[in-house]
């Protein structure tokens, strides 16, 4: 009988604990991903020199490299310079900036990625993604999985409480980007990956259901691994589908047509989502959505973020336009101007004040 089996691209090593950043050197050590200890580590240059400073001692044997911020020149002049050591490995120390410039950088060299994100605003720092800014606007580039991620909790805790909320929208979203998943295999015969969309569900869900709250270590926890399964249910589907629809192209119009007064990415994801649960008719998870959005103090309307109704109608509106080929209830629904604002309008008074 034919054993047929699928290999997933995952990291060997998920570490999420309170204290794990003292553990690192020992960590890549243990797992072989570095037994020499020479490690090119990439930081930001303003907050990046506090965590060096902890960190350094436990990790002897590595080069300390600054990014200048999260452009592809940044990407490859980091590639370049790291380039001229011997390493097993590129370490990226800090947020999403750093992460994909440090992923860019190794995929060049030919070096697994070890990214140790220190706030989790949103679920790029497990995933295939590389986000970086090019002369055109803002790229996304194909990179391998990170080889270990390692998520210190109080670390976290250290970072603005505003770049945890927007992970928690962003994870929360997967709910509603699975339900355009589904509406598109109804509608369009589209093919689902069970796998992928059971783990960027449950990803969701176990967010949205988590009775705790930021200061929470339990609940940091589930939400650090909520956006670190989400990361991988894109590597098995081969696609951001389970972790993006209506909700993200929403978020992708506000980020196109309002680009200096854009809101975090998962504060536009949540309010897209709780939106997007309203717009197919789920009024009851809409309602809980919002409620949910709200405890942990994200917005879920758009004045909370700083657009008028009109602002927030026209991204709706231009939102499928984002996406081309992505089939959510937006291109299902094909809403005029109008139709928007009277639905808005009835999605304000069900989510109450
Ligand atoms: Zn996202």
């Amino acid at each position: 009988m034919p054993v047929l089996t699928r290999l997933i691209p995952s990291p060997l090593v998920v570490d999420i604990r309170p204290g794990a950043l003292d553990d690192l050197g020992c960590v890549l050590a243990d797992e072989r991903i570095s037994q020499s200890g020479r490690l090119a580590v990439a930081v930001s240059g303003g907050s990046g020199a506090r965590l060096r400073e902890r960190v350094a001692p436990s990790l002897p044997g590595a080069s300390w490299y600054e990014v200048g911020g999260g452009t592809l020149d940044d990407a490859v002049r980091l590639a370049g310079a790291i380039k001229a050591g011997h390493y097993d490995a590129v370490v990226g120390l800090g947020g999403g900036k750093i992460i994909d410039c440090a992923k860019f950088a190794a995929a060049r060299v030919g070096l697994p990625l070890v990214a140790v994100p220190t706030n989790l605003a949103h679920d790029g720092l497990c995933s295939p993604v590389a986000t970086l800014d090019n002369d055109a606007g803002r790229g996304s580039y194909g990179v391998p999985n990170p080889i270990a991620v390692v998520i210190d909790l109080d670390v976290i805790r250290e970072a603005p409480v505003r770049y945890v909320r927007a992970g928690i929208g962003d994870a929360v979203s997967n709910v509603s980007a699975i339900a355009d998943w589904e509406l598109a295999c109804r509608v369009k015969g589209e093919r689902i990956d069970g796998l992928a969309a059971a783990m960027a569900r449950q990803a969701g869900e176990s967010v949205l259901r988590h009775p705790g709250g930021i200061g929470d270590n339990d609940f940091l926890q589930v939400l650090a691994e909520a956006l670190v399964l989400s990361g991988i249910a894109m590597s098995v589907s081969g696609d951001s589908r389970p972790s993006s629809g209506a909700c993200h192209e929403i978020n992708h119009a506000f980020d196109l047509l309002y680009p200096k007064r854009a809101a975090a990415h998962g504060e536009q994801c949540g309010l897209g989502a709780a939106f997007a649960m309203y717009l197919r008719g789920a009024h009851e998870e809409s309602a809980h959505m919002a409620g949910v959005l709200r405890r942990h103090g994200l917005p879920v309307l758009p004045e909370e973020i700083g657009f008028t109704v009109d602002e927030f109608v026209r991204a709706v509106e231009f939102a499928p336009e984002t996406r081309p080929g992505r089939f959510t209830i937006l291109e299902h629904l094909d809403l005029k101007t109008e139709q928007i604002k009277d639905v808005y309008a009835d999605y304000v008074k069900a989510i109450g004040s």
